[in-house]
């Protein structure tokens, strides 16, 4: 083999939506691109508001703006800025230094577990899970442990409870939750904090909560609570790539409670490990957002969506819950094995990720980060699909 061994197993498991994605463009050409219902992709087609395009064009034609190197865990006028937007939503009272920026959220995931994990040790997380967890965890050497959810995807916590083990550094969460849409209500986070505080005494070792939280602004009349107001040990990480459509641009941060036991050290660390991948964030577009802070994108769009994508699926036969936050649904699969019925879904042009890419056998992933047109043209191949099956 010419790659390293421990590679053949990440190029395997990471097949399978690169495979849908191939399979995409492969089916676009064969029978044009309307008469192929892509869902595969968490890739916003809305477009960035319209003052991210104004506050770049301000920035280049303006403003002494920068392209050298910076700090590496950001510029401090930035980091500023996303303490103070921080503080104002939470009254956390973060300081700029426990703010690092990231290429993304996939960048402080990286940063925050290589500050975090010794080789070896558990990342525990709530099935179904976002797929690229695996890959980050592969990079620190630690072993990501999942734990079911309940039937209905809020936590489980008895099972983490019983999960936790001296090898456990860390719990990751996302909500809102790609791929089930589920966002955690504030008892349940109140009683995670309980049991992760608890678990910590009893192994005399503190245990992380890392809150992923790319989507925190696509929910749909529901309260996304803070993390921070649960459980002092808690890195909270984002990016903008889905609240400004900015996914291409690898722009986000994480922040580190200020009352985390050893703060000021997982800050260092985390900016110590983006010079190990990417030295720092991209420079203009710390510039943008540093300027932008709560701004989003027009959420009524996918809440649309939502609704209609529900409506149409509902119609159909088919089962879910209705998604809360971010832009899937998770359907049940009509039968059992998730990856068959994503193969049925193909043969009437529909591209769905199986559940069990996510840990979450028996489902499939839809992605409503598309136009409506996709949404309202694929109802009839959903239903017989479904119908074919029933
Ligand atoms: N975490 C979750 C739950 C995601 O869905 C994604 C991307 O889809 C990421 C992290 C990575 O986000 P980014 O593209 O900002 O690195």
């Amino acid at each position: 083999m010419p790659i390293a061994d421990k590679m053949v197993k990440m190029v395997e498991s990471a097949s399978m939506i690169r495979k849908m994605f191939e399979e995409g463009i492969r089916m676009r050409e064969k029978y044009g691109a309307d008469n192929v219902f892509d869902f595969s992709l968490g890739n916003p087609d809305v477009p960035p508001p319209a003052v991210v395009k104004e506050t770049l064009l301000n920035l280049i034609n303006n403003e002494a703006i920068s392209h050298g190197y910076m700090p590496n865990p950001g510029y401090p006028h930035v980091r500023q800025a996303v303490a103070d937007y921080l503080n104002k939503e939470y009254e956390v009272g973060l300081t700029s230094d426990l703010v690092v920026m990231t290429a993304g959220a996939a960048g402080a995931l990286n940063d925050v577990l290589r500050a975090l994990m010794n080789p070896g040790e558990d990342i525990l997380v709530p099935a179904p899970y976002f797929v690229g967890y695996n890959q980050y965890a592969f990079v620190v050497g630690a072993n990501l442990k999942t734990v079911a959810s309940q039937s209905d995807f809020h936590l489980d916590l008895d099972a983490i409870q019983a999960a936790i083990t001296e090898k456990t550094r860390v719990m990751l969460i996302n909500s809102p939750n790609n791929p089930t849409g589920i966002v955690y209500n504030k008892a349940e986070l109140l009683g995670l904090g309980k049991v992760l505080d608890a678990a910590s005494e009893k192994f005399g070792k503190r245990i992380y909560l890392i809150s992923d939280e790319p989507y925190r602004k696509i929910s749909y009349g529901v309260d996304v609570p803070s993390v921070f107001d649960v459980y002092p040990h808690t890195i909270v990480l984002t990016s903008y790539s889905k609240e400004l459509s900015l996914a291409g641009e690898r722009i986000g941060y994480l922040a580190i409670h200020p009352k985390a036991e050893d703060a000021a050290m997982i800050a260092g660390a985390a900016g110590v490990a983006n010079t190990m991948m990417y030295v720092n964030a991209p420079a203009l577009f710390q510039q943008v957002v540093g300027q932008l802070q709560g701004v989003s994108v027009d959420i009524g769009i996918y809440k649309r969506r939502r609704d209609m994508f529900c409506e149409g699926l509902q119609a159909a036969g088919y089962e879910f819950d209705v998604p809360e936050g971010a832009f899937y649904l998770f359907p049940k699969s009509p039968i059992e094995d998730d990856i068959k019925f994503a193969g049925i879904l193909q043969e009437n042009n529909i591209l769905a990720v199986p559940g069990t890419a996510f840990g979450g056998p028996g489902h499939f992933r839809l992605s409503y980060a598309v136009p409506d047109k996709t949404i309202t043209g694929s109802f009839d191949g959903f239903k017989k699909a479904f119908d074919s099956v029933k």
